[in-house]
């Protein structure tokens, strides 16, 4: 069965506000069984939010809209949709009592203009929201079934769990949405999809989806089906020849990110790490700490952005830094023993590069990023040359910094970031 979402409002039109409710909808719409086959965004307008539900009850089975349920002259979603089906409003004391009774609960006097959240179209049932003033409203109307809920993203996730998707378990849809995560570094998304497109027509049932990001590559296979078992083993079959065929550069299968990877292997290994960082500013240390417990293997580390630093914090020769440039493999090999030995701490990382836009020289261009990890026997370094503008050049190196550490363990002959 098909559903469409519909988010109204017209702030979701202008730069400043993205429609997020939908995401959260379709997730939910997916656990019980619906597809969503359509999305749609459209103002506050009576006549475009007309269009955008004819066309829904022209295609899917399930509509639900998100917005324009509030009691201010721009909410017009419950009039709109009760013109559309030939109902009539009507003023529905008990919800009336309850606005009055939640405005009394916080100290305040009902203003008039909530009355409007009592309106009721003809037929519906009333969905109570615990966490505002604006119920919901389950219709069923011409063989679709209509929910219209509140915007208010906090308000509209109550609605959905507690009164929506009982309903919608009702209709007892025999498939369900089944899904794997897989997480790549170290290759762009045009190496991932050559290494693994040949798979999808092997598994026609399957759709996968790629998602590219400076924090790594996404592969989401999917399938739909009614058959719990025989789905996992797909997916299950199908994962393992996506990995063989990505090799070195999988990180995980079940959606854990680089950082819990990371954090895995150093507690494994009992080690501990620090960090000298030029041009990711600190984005290494971040996302190193970002885990719950990082404090059992990240010593810390320093920014050393001006060269004084690198020598003063982190021992780097000035005479190096003079001879070789700050951006060199030199660098970055001082970089990563001089953190280690300074802090104690089993492996060291040192990262320094051009996120530009200015700074480059013909040898050294836009991107160029020397990455280099450090253990007892000494440091060891490879460059890099990353695309993109400053912002992406510097995610993707400490990425690739952090991914150096993952295949530091796994694959101790490799070394490439
Ligand atoms: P409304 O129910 O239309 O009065 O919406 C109330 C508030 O909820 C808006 O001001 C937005 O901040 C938020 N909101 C509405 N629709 C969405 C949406 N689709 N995604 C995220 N937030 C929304
Ligand atoms: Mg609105």
């Amino acid at each position: 069965m098909k559903a469409e979402i519909i988010a109204v409002g017209s702030e979701l039109l202008t730069p400043f506000r993205l429609d997020t409710n939908s995401l959260f909808l379709t997730s939910e719409l997916n656990q019980v069984g619906l597809r969503v086959a359509h999305k749609s965004v459209v103002g506050d307008t009576p006549d475009e939010m007309r269009s955008s539900f004819e066309h829904a009850l022209e295609r899917a089975d399930v509509i639900v809209s998100s917005g324009g349920l509030g009691p201010t002259d721009d909410d017009r979603t419950r009039q709109t949709v009760a013109d559309l089906l030939g109902r009539k409003l009507y003023r529905d004391e008990e919800v009336l009592r309850s606005i009055h009774e939640r405005f009394r609960r916080f100290g305040r006097a009902m203003p008039e203009i909530n009355e409007r959240q009592a309106m009721v179209i003809e037929g519906a049932t009333v969905l109570k929201n615990p966490r505002g003033t604006a119920p919901g409203l389950w219709l069923e109307a011409r063989g679709h079934i209509i929910v219209l809920l509140p915007g208010v993203p906090q308000e509209l996730r109550a609605l959905m769990e507690i009164e929506v998707k009982p309903r919608l378990l009702k209709l007892g849809i025999p498939e369900r949405l089944y899904t794997r995560e897989l997480r790549i570094s170290g290759i762009f998304e045009s190496d991932v999809e050559q290494r693994v497109s040949s798979l999808y027509a092997q598994y026609p049932d399957t759709e996968t989806t790629i998602l590219a990001a400076p924090t790594g590559i996404q592969l989401h296979p999917r399938l739909w089906s009614d058959n719990p078992a025989k789905a996992e083993a797909t997916l299950d079959e199908l994962v393992k020849r996506m990995s063989l065929a990505l090799g070195e550069h999988l990180v995980s299968t079940r959606g854990e990110s680089l950082e819990q990877v990371v954090a895995q292997l150093l507690t494994e290994n009992r080690a501990t790490i620090a960090v000298a960082e030029s041009c990711t500013g600190g984005l290494l240390a971040e996302r190193l700490t970002s885990l719950a417990g990082s404090s059992a293997y990240f010593v810390g580390g320093v920014v050393c952005y001006s060269n004084e630093l690198k020598t003063s914090m982190v021992g780097v020769p000035a005479e190096l830094i003079e001879s070789k440039g700050a951006v060199s493999s030199e660098v970055a090999l001082a970089l990563a023993a001089g953190i280690r030995k300074r802090t104690g701490a089993t492996l060291g990382l040192g990262v320094t590069g051009i996120a530009g836009p200015s700074g480059a020289t013909p040898e050294k261009p836009v991107g160029l990023v020397h990455i280099s990890i450090a253990d007892e026997h000494g440091p060891r370094e490879t460059p890099i040359q990353l695309p993109g503008d400053r912002e992406r050049i510097r995610q993707f190196s400490a990425q690739r910094a952090l991914n150096l550490v993952r295949r530091y363990y796994l694959f101790p002959t490799l070394g490439r970031a």
